[in-house]
């Protein structure tokens, strides 16, 4: 019952940027295994945007948004293919840190290691908008893809930046995550084929976590409607809106995993630090094993004073959570979706693509196949 009025508190909520206060919080992460999902304090309430926080660098406040992108014909709507209805596993974690292991290399496999029964979930989450989480859940998705995996990105924000970027009018669609989550369509009825598969949303997925509201286990809506898919995939990517309601508490209790992408010319430690009390209480109540799969910087300017030093701060409070790979700022990131394709089909070769190949090929190195 605690999490339940928890999540009742008015910080649960769904709007852009929203990041609750934070009371007094020790900087530094717990120790993997010294994890005690108890210990978490709940939330205080605010929405301020990270006021106050250790180190915040301000001055990059661009959102190209990506209304402009072409609606496509759909000439492949047909749902996924395959059969369902096993339980999601609870993947374990690797224990020992991220250092130790060889990105890209994985296990070592003397014949071809056999395919996981079913998709590994990871949830792509950080309460601030414009760090790009969508951005990353698109083209880590796609780079997973060309590696040769089935995957599927499901999208969990109402404004439907996700699905516009791989060319789909949210305005258009019939059915999406809206009645996935509140009328229990089935998720087949809702995914599109692209680049890869999109399980699409609309403007109406705002009035979803009211509409949810009084259903009987709303926080396990997304959890249940992936089960019957994911033994059709490798990995489902989730992105998740800006703020710590009941969608991005969906994804979360959904996932295997959660890579929180933080830009680093407005590093909010506060916000994270609220992501993790959150995920915390998502492990003591609803999803014992999901983990920071690891924290990724995102619109780098290597050439600032600014991003060198909020990587550092990173690696202090984070240590190996941080992955080696940063993505730097780039003007592609913001034309591709414009195109409707990701940045790896938009431009091939380019340090923007190669970026989140090297990302796609550090998070298989560091799992379990
Ligand atoms: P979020 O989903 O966290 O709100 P987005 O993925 O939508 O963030 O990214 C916010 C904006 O920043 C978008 O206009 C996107 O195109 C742009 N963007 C994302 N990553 C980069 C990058 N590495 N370089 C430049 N622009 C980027
Ligand atoms: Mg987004």
């Amino acid at each position: 019952m605690g999490l339940l009025q928890r999540f009742a508190r008015p910080e649960y909520r769904t709007g852009r940027d929203a990041e609750p206060s934070l009371d007094e919080q020790p900087l530094r992460e717990e120790p993997r295994d010294a994890r005690q999902a108890g210990s978490a304090a709940p939330p205080a309430g605010g929405t301020d945007q990270g006021g106050g926080s250790v180190t915040e660098f301000q001055g990059f406040e661009q959102e190209a948004r990506t209304e402009a992108a072409p609606a496509r014909d759909v000439e492949s709507e047909t749902p996924a293919e395959g059969t369902g209805g096993t339980t999601p596993a609870a993947a374990g974690f690797p224990a020992q840190p991220r250092s130790q292991q060889a990105p890209g290399s994985g296990p070592a496999a003397p014949s071809a290691p056999p395919r996981p029964a079913q998709a590994e979930v990871i949830a792509f989450a950080n309460q601030k908008g414009g760090v790009a989480k969508t951005t990353t859940t698109l083209n880590l998705a796609v780079a997973f893809a060309e590696a040769g995996n089935r995957v599927l990105a499901v999208d969990m924000d109402p404004q439907g930046n996700l699905t516009m970027s791989q060319g789909i009018d949210p305005d258009s669609v019939d059915k999406s995550m809206y009645d996935v989550l509140v009328h229990d369509v089935s998720l087949r009825e809702v995914i599109r084929k692209r680049e890869i598969d999109v399980a699409c949303a609309s403007i109406d997925l705002a009035g979803a976590e009211i509409a949810m509201s009084t259903k009987i286990g709303r926080e396990r809506q997304l959890e249940k409607a992936l089960r019957p898919v994911l033994e059709d995939y490798d990995f489902v990517c989730i992105d998740t809106p800006p703020s710590l309601g009941l969608l991005t508490i969906n994804a979360l209790t959904a996932a295997d995993k959660v890579i929180v992408p933080v830009q680093c010319e407005y590093l909010s430690m506060r916000g994270l630090i609220q992501l993790q009390n959150t995920l915390s209480m998502i492990r003591e109540e609803l999803n014992p094993d999901v983990e920071i799969e690891g924290i990724l910087p995102t619109l780098v300017d290597s050439r600032t004073v600014h991003a060198k030093e909020a990587i550092e701060i990173l690696e202090e409070n984070f240590g190996d959570r941080v992955f080696a790979t940063r993505i730097r700022k780039t003007i592609r990131f913001a034309e591709a979706p414009v195109k409707g394709t990701s940045v790896l089909k938009y431009d091939p070769d380019g340090v923007a693509a190669e970026s989140y190949r090297e990302l796609a090929k550090e998070v298989l190195g560091n799992g379990r196949r």
